[in-house]
């Protein structure tokens, strides 16, 4: 069993919730599914997902909770975590917006709502590294990433710049993967290296 810890003070949990489900039932794995909404939960967790929603409310509740610490913890342990959207957001090295408190999970600088002042959402076919076909990408009022530290792994761009980026165990997008049936980056982030760990 694979235990999923869903961050829930905010945001899609229940689309990221059903993702991982389907996900690891693609591999023949059950998902146990824990709803992070305070500090002691964390530490049981094999894998996080950090939902789109509202990155400073988020940002807020996860400082007020205490689950801030835990979930860099989590990172610091190898751990891996999926952002996406608002959870890319937080888990950024800076938001350049003070009422989000960045995680400093992945080092992307990001601009909120950058593609939103354009477009409200759209949805694009995009060429990911390391799948071998376009990945049916969602965006919402996604952030743009726009600077990209030296330890960050580019996974995807559009329009010139990253939205699909990884750096050790975690995987951030700029997208929702947890919105379309579509499993692949869940399985960049987390399937692939546990079947490269239960092969060797
Ligand atoms: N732009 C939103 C924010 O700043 C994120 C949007 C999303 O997660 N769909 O929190």
């Amino acid at each position: 069993t694979l235990r999923a810890g869903v961050v829930a003070v905010q945001g899609d949990v229940s689309e990221h919730a059903d993702a991982i489900e389907r996900a690891a039932e693609a591999h023949g794995v059950t998902a146990e599914i824990v709803e992070i909404r305070r500090a002691g939960l964390v530490p049981d967790c094999d894998v996080l997902l950090m939902p789109g929603g509202e990155s400073t409310t988020i940002s807020r509740l996860l400082e007020r909770e205490g689950i801030d610490d835990e979930i860099e913890a989590h990172v610091d342990a190898g751990k891996p975590v999926l952002a996406t959207c608002a959870g890319l957001i937080v888990a950024s090295s800076d938001a350049k917006d003070d009422r989000v408190e960045t995680l400093d999970l992945v080092d992307v600088t990001v601009d909120r709502n950058a593609f939103g002042r354009q477009v409200d959402s759209f949805e694009a076919p995009l060429d990911v590294e390391g799948l071998d076909s376009p990945f049916p990408a969602v965006f919402i009022r996604a952030p743009l990433i726009d600077d990209v530290g030296d330890d960050v792994e580019v996974l995807a761009e559009w329009d010139g710049n990253p939205v699909a980026v990884r750096a050790g165990p975690v995987v951030g997008t700029s997208f929702h993967p947890e919105l379309t049936p579509d499993s692949r980056i869940h399985d960049l982030a987390f399937f692939d290296e546990l079947e490269v760990e239960a092969q060797a």
